[in-house]
């Protein structure tokens, strides 16, 4: 059945976004409505949502408390001057995250979207080692197969080649880590990898190669999300800390996807047992009901910046809509959900189950690895002959017209639901995964 009967516009002139624009829009994929756990289409079916809209819905869709706050806001306060001036909801909001954030963490800057989060992040470090004197420190380490956003100073951070190669002009000066996956030593693995830990000695190498006093920060997602839910291995990630203690590096966590219980507590840093300087974070912060990033960074950081007199500006960045009224009230009226159902221990509750259904399509055809923390899990498969990410991107459409969204992302299954789902919705998710994967054996 086709899913436009609904769609009165030529689809023409909407450049939709990371698409195939040609093919997707002979017949888009449209949503028209979403309750709790799911999505709805135009001619009604209603759709399981095992990926939170895009890793961000985490309380579930439409919740009444958030449209409640954004349009009580939007009634008394459309807008405020982000510069110079501001409205109580800002504050609050911010103060409300620093009581979330890992111990140190004091202040927060908002921004519109998670690639925004992280070009704040980037710039605050080369402005934090600038203030301190260290103007000469402007190399930024990222990781390959990371996705950091489509910012300039993200992508260039990045690690997925099909999204830096059409833009040749990235930043200079940066240098990747090399990634943490290798199947033939970790598939199957559930929750953290034992083996890997030495892969995070690159970082010596390139910080031998460069010189300490070039480098400014390493950046890297706990978790890589979109590339496939790359778990880092056990005493990985304390080891980036290790080195970047070492050497006066900045450690930046990108949490975009990680935070806000979709793997452990508000921020994942926590869960790892590793602190970072700074840590990005947007999605699951409004709930996904309004676009909105922040970027927390350690009262270290922060106080490198409160130097110089009194009456300069300290960090020459900001967005028109930074701390927009309304996205704060959304990012406080979700954070109150979140606490009031205590979301983040029921995402932690449902682990076991979760990695139990995830690692239960083992055997099935095509499946060549499953990869699971928190509520996130990644089935991968094996690549159709010559034709990279087609298997996965049919077996997404064949779920989708069973009433499951699960994502594909090249030939990975990505899973990562609401956490207020239900036993009975974790099992039809698989289950269905699992008929689609066995019918296009
Ligand atoms: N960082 C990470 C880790 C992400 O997963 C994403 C989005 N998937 C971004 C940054 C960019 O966020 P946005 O799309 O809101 O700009």
């Amino acid at each position: 059945m086709p899913s436009t009967p609904t769609l009165s516009a030529n689809p023409e002139a909407y450049w939709m976004p990371f698409t195939a624009n040609r093919r997707a829009k002979r017949d888009p994929v449209l949503f028209s409505a979403a309750e709790g756990m799911h999505y709805i289409r135009p001619d009604g079916r209603r759709v399981l949502d095992g990926i939170a809209g895009l890793w961000c819905v985490n309380a579930g869709h439409r919740r009444p408390e958030i449209v409640e706050a954004i349009s009580r806001t939007a009634y008394e306060l459309d807008y405020a001057p982000s510069f110079q001036m501001s409205h109580p909801l800002a504050f609050e909001l911010a103060d409300a995250l620093r009581q979330e954030a890992p111990e140190g963490f004091s202040n927060v800057f908002f921004s519109n979207s998670g690639s925004e989060a992280v070009d704040t992040a980037l710039k605050i470090a080369l402005g934090y080692h600038r203030a301190r004197g260290q103007g000469q420190r402007v190399r930024l380490i990222g990781r390959e197969r990371s996705y950091h956003g489509v910012g300039f100073g993200g992508l260039s951070v990045s690690g997925i080649a099909g999204h830096r190669k059409p833009f040749g002009n990235l930043l200079p000066y940066v240098d990747h880590l090399p990634h943490t996956y290798d199947r033939e030593q970790m598939a199957y693995t559930r929750g953290q990898p034992d083996w890997g830990v030495h892969l995070a000695d690159a970082l010596e190498r390139i910080v031998a190669l460069h010189d300490a006093s070039t480098i400014a920060a390493v950046i890297v997602e706990p978790v890589a999300g979109s590339t496939g839910v790359i778990v880092p291995p056990k005493g990985y990630l304390q080891r980036l800390r290790q080195i970047c203690d070492a050497h006066g590096i900045l450690l930046i966590f990108d949490e975009v996807i990680c935070a806000f219980g979709r793997v452990d507590g508000a921020f994942a840093s926590s869960y790892f047992g590793v602190t970072p300087d700074i840590i990005t974070s947007a999605k699951g912060l409004t709930n996904g009901a309004i676009p909105m990033g922040a970027t927390l960074v350690q009262q270290h950081v922060y106080d490198a910046f409160m130097q110089g007199p009194d009456s300069a500006i300290e960090f020459s960045h900001g967005y028109t809509y930074s701390g927009h009224p309304v996205a704060c009230a959304a990012g406080l009226a979700t954070l109150d959900i979140c606490k009031r159902e205590g979301l983040f221990q029921r995402s932690r509750e449902l682990w076991a189950y979760w990695e139990d259904a995830a690692h239960s399509l083992k055997g099935l055809p095509n499946v060549v690895d499953i990869r699971n923390i928190g509520l996130l899990a990644a089935i991968e498969l094996a690549p159709l002959e010559g034709k990279p990410g087609q298997r996965a991107y049919a077996v997404h459409n064949a779920c989708l017209e069973r009433g499951c969204l699960i994502r594909s992302a090249g030939d990975t299954m990505l899973l990562s639901p609401p956490l207020i789902i239900e036993r009975a919705q974790i099992d039809e998710l698989f289950s269905v995964l699992a008929d689609v994967l066995r019918a296009s054996a």
